[in-house]
C-alpha cells in the first residue's frame, strides 16, 4: 500500500493526530511539532508521543514527517533570527527523539539580500549545530518555489548546502511538486527529465519524502500557492505519475492542499482508487 497522507493541523495531541490520520485513510502524515508561526514550543507530553509511536507501528504507517515552523529562517541577515532558527531546530529534534527513525522537514530559508552562497553557508552552519550525531531523525531540506530570496528553488542550491554542511551525509531532501513546478521544473510535462536532473545534482538516494500539491500558478511562476489535486496547473494525472514512478517507490506522499481533514480524506480516497488500492 502506498504511503499516502496529509499535513494535519496541530491543534490536537499527537496521538489524536494519528487516530485522525487513520480515519481519513492515511498511513503517513505530517504536522508541526510546535506552533507554526510562533516560536514557543508547545508543551508536549512524552506519553502522548509514546501512544502515537505505538499506533503508527500497529497500523504499518510509513515514516512520519514533522515540519519546522514557517518563521524559521537560518539564513536571515539578522543574526538573532538565525540563532533562533538553530535553537528551534535543536529543540524540535530533541522532541523527535520520542519518535525515532522519522523525518524533520524544513524550508532552507530566504537569504534576505546576502546572496545564495552566504545563505547556504549559514544554513549549513545552523545544521551543523542542530543535527547532533546521536539523534535518530533525518533532517530534510525542502525544495522551494524560489520566491523572493528563497533558497532551494534550484536543485544546485540544495547540493551546495549538502556539500557545505559537515553533517551533509546525514541529510535528506523532501520534494514538493507545487514548489518545483513553480520553481521552473516541468514536473507535469517531463517528470523523467526532472527526476534525472534531481539525480544528477542531489541524488535520488537523498529523496526521503514527497509533498503532493497541485499549483495555482504556471511552471516557473515562483509563487508557491498550493491547489487541490486536479484543480491546478499540474493536474491529477501528473500527480499520479509522480506517485507511481518506480524511482519514488516506498516514499511517503503527503498532501498539503488547501482543505481540512475531510477534504484530505476525499483526496486520499480518490488517489487510492486510481492506484487500485480501494
Ligand atoms: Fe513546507
Ligand atoms: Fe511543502
Ligand atoms: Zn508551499
Amino acid at each position: 500500500m502506498t504511503y499516502l497522507g496529509a499535513h494535519l493541523s496541530s491543534s490536537r495531541g499527537f496521538f489524536k493526530m494519528g487516530q485522525d490520520a487513520l480515519a481519513i485513510g492515511a498511513n503517513t502524515f505530517q504536522c508541526f511539532v510546535r506552533n507554526p508561526r510562533g516560536a514557543r514550543a508547545k508543551a508536549v507530553k512524552p506519553e502522548d508521543m509514546a501512544k502515537l509511536r505505538a499506533l503508527l507501528a500497529e497500523n504499518q504507517f510509513g515514516p512520519f514527517v514533522a515540519h519546522a515552523p514557517y518563521i524559521m529562517n537560518p539564513c536571515s541577515k539578522d543574526e538573532g533570527i538565525r540563532e533562533l532558527a538553530g535553537r528551534m531546530m535543536a529543540e524540535d529534534l530533541e522532541l523527535m527523539e520520542h519518535l525515532p527513525g522519522n523525518y524533520y522537514n524544513f524550508h532552507p530559508g530566504s537569504h534576505t539580500g546576502q546572496g545564495v552562497e552566504t545563505g547556504c553557508q549559514q544554513i549549513a552552519a545552523m545544521l551543523d549545530g542542530a543535527v547532533k550525531p546521536e539523534l535518530h531523525t533525518t533532517v530534510l531540506l525542502e525544495t522551494m518555489a524560489g520566491k523572493g530570496s528563497e533558497i532551494g528553488g534550484r536543485f544546485e542550491e540544495l547540493r551546495m548546502i549538502l556539500d557545505m554542511a559537515r553533517c551533509g551525509e546525514r541529510l535528506g531532501v523532501c520534494l514538493d511538486t507545487c514548489h518545483i513546478s513553480d520553481g521552473g521544473y516541468d514536473i507535469a510535462g517531463d517528470l523523467d527529465g526532472v527526476l534525472e536532473a534531481f539525480d544528477r545534482t542531489v541524488g535520488l538516494s537523498r529523496l526521503k519524502a514527497v509533498h503532493i500539491n497541485d499549483s495555482l500558478n504556471p511552471c516557473g511562476s515562483h509563487k508557491d500557492r498550493h491547489a487541490l489535486i486536479g484543480e491546478g496547473t499540474i493536474g491529477t494525472e501528473a500527480i499520479l505519475r509522480v506517485i507511481r514512478h518506480p524511482a519514488l517507490e516506498g516514499l511517503p506522499f503527503i498532501l498539503e492542499t488547501p482543505t481540512d481533514d475531510k477534504g484530505h480524506g476525499e483526496e486520499i480516497a480518490r488517489l487510492r482508487e486510481r492506484l487500485g488500492e480501494i
